[in-house]
């Protein structure tokens, strides 16, 4: 059947393969009856399939990546255990001949009953076990439906494979990095949601807030991602197939036309430079960053090390993470901000859920609740400025003792460091991100006390509209472009090059290139964005007249109208 779908587009690109369903065993499984006389061949197939999943998880934990967490071989060893234990497997067993069903539907019964003892659980690390329980399912209700595992190497038809699912957990990460899909597609999740920053940093075509894709899609049915228009196409017919093969052919040439630029300084044509910096989640993201001639590490996010796992990395492991990034720019600098959990990004010890995660113990307000956590985050990330060009980004200060808190616990840790001998740049700067509305709005507090500033916009825009980023269902009311957010953006650019102050912006706008010429009239000079978009971000720089821009960029502040917005936005870029 031929159909399409929108959703909100995560990573660019047009990507075209077939269905690989990650199938979730919450979602309905048919349920029918077995004749007597295939009851046998029934328990049969329900066994067979617990030994192809107990095959795919051994063969797993002998290739575990070596840039896969510390902790992804306890996960693969629970996950083993879980599968062995009779709770699981003998149950559906017995249903199956006594209620004559199908061994789908008596194994996903089975779980229903465990995953309800595991919610009465008070051990909120037990209780999220649960968790392992359904992925566990997942996988022996995959082999049951006949197909292909996750963890079976097809690397090369892989390439062609477009992952559909309802929504993926932070645990597949590790296998989504071994592997090479041409795309992803999910039902849920915000165009600025974890979800989203782990496909732009697969950089391959996704899209989120589908809704109803997975259910909709049949294993192995044709797809087309289309990551510019935010558009997926099912079973297309051979016209728009070949359109879009052409497409495809088209964007590829540009990408490969745009690798020239690498070399090339960045600056726009009156010679004014312009420094474009990347973002990255995970120390293997350098290689990209340094193809795409970023002038270093703009946001380094390092919450990443610390999920998917029981423990806290500890420093040493959190400086070799570190040390890794510095060391491979080569003189380059690289801004880590220091952790920002919470909201979406959740860690597995986490205890009761907040009534309100985006605006309660999040970022910068949790590393000052748990100063050990935070003293250990510090000294690591000092000790790599020894290897390095290395500055520390404080996420989501909103009041002045935040930052002063925070200064005090670096000079604390710096201390630490000098009684233990360790060497590190002692002038290491200390800068803030400007995320809450209340820090842009007052600003001069912080310019006094911090070295520079960061625009977090996926978070300014989620707290001045009161749009969880994370939520598909608010997500046509996330507008880069409301004047509120406009205005916002502005002032801070524009206050703290008054002053002196160097100030970027790493969210999501950096890398938006409708947006880009509208920034450099509002005067920002530094952008950091995902490695995938900085030469096409560079060419735009490079065809930009600012004589031009300035002032309509002024105008579409003055205006305040949306529609009006759009139209000298049209205007700039045209
Ligand atoms: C932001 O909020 O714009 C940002 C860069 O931080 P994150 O997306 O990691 O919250
Ligand atoms: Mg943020």
């Amino acid at each position: 059947m031929n159909f399409v779908l929108h959703g909100s587009s995560v990573s660019s690109g047009i990507t075209i393969g077939y269905a690989h369903l990650v199938s979730s065993a919450r979602l309905e499984v048919a349920h029918y009856e077995i004749g007597a006389d295939a009851l046998d061949a029934e328990v049969a197939r329900f066994d067979a399939a617990f030994v192809r999943a107990k095959d795919e998880l051994g063969a797993l934990g002998e290739h575990i990546p070596p840039d896969a967490p510390p902790e992804f071989a306890a996960f693969l060893n629970l996950h083993r255990m879980i599968l062995e234990d009779s709770s699981l497997s003998h149950a559906p067993r017995a249903q199956i001949r006594e209620q004559r069903c199908n061994a789908e539907w008596a194994l996903v019964q089975q779980m229903e009953k465990l995953v309800a003892q595991f919610e009465e659980i008070d051990d909120p690390y037990l209780r999220e076990r649960r968790l392992d329980i359904q992925q566990v399912v997942e996988r022996v209700l995959k082999a049951l439906m006949g197909g292909p595992g996750l963890a079976e190497p097809q690397i090369e038809d892989e390439r062609k494979r477009i992952v559909v699912a309802h929504d993926l957990a932070p645990a597949d990460m590790a296998l989504f990095k071994r592997h090479h899909f041409g795309g992803f597609v999910t039902d849920l999740g915000g165009v600025t949601s974890h979800t989203a920053i782990l496909a732009r940093s697969l950089a391959i075509p996704a899209l989120v807030g589908l809704h109803h894709a997975r259910q909709m899609i049949r294993e192995n049915e044709l797809l087309i991602v289309d990551g510019l228009q935010g558009v997926l196409v099912v079973d297309p017919d051979p016209i728009v197939l070949g359109e879009y093969q052409l497409r495809q052919s088209q964007h590829e040439l540009e990408r490969q036309k745009l690798k020239r630029l690498r070399s090339t300084p960045a600056a726009t044509l009156d010679g004014t430079p312009v420094e474009l910096f990347a973002n990255i989640e995970l120390p293997q993201d350098i290689d990209e960053v340094l193809e795409a001639g970023a002038q270093g590490v703009g946001l380094f996010r390092t919450e990443f090390l610390f999920m998917n796992r029981k423990e806290l990395p500890s420093e040493d492991e959190q400086f070799e993470y570190y040390r890794q990034v510095a060391s491979a720019l080569g003189g380059r600098p690289v801004v880590i901000r220091t952790l920002d959990l919470g909201a979406d990004k959740t860690l597995h010890m986490d205890g009761e859920p907040m009534p309100n995660p985006a605006l309660g113990l999040r970022a910068i307000r949790l590393s000052l609740a748990e100063p050990q956590m935070f003293l250990a985050q510090l000294r690591a990330i000092l000790r790599a400025s020894h290897h390095g060009r290395v500055k520390i980004l404080l996420p989501m200060v909103a009041h002045v003792h935040e930052v002063e808190q925070a200064l005090a616990l670096v000079k604390q840790a710096k201390e630490q460091l000098e009684e233990r001998g360790a060497p590190f740049d002692r002038a290491i700067d200390v800068g803030g991100m400007v995320e809450i509305p209340a820090a842009a709005l007052a600003l001069p507090m912080f310019m006094r006390r911090l070295h520079f500033l960061s625009l977090g916009t996926n978070d300014l825009i989620q707290y001045t509209l009161a749009i969880d980023r994370t939520d598909d269902a608010v997500a046509h009311l996330y507008d880069p472009l409301h004047p509120a957010v406009l205005h916002l953006v502005a002032h801070t650019i524009q206050t703290a090059n008054r002053a002196g102050v160097p100030v970027a912006v790493c969210g999501e706008m950096a890398g938006d290139l409708a947006l880009t010429r509208l920034l450099l009239g509002f005067g920002l000079r530094n952008f950091s964005m995902h490695p995938s978009q900085l030469l096409a971000i560079k060419e735009r720089v490079l065809r930009t007249n600012l004589a031009e821009v300035q002032p309509l960029a002024q105008r579409v502040l003055r205006s305040g109208d949306p529609g009006r917005t759009r139209e000298l936005l049209a205007k700039l870029n045209a």
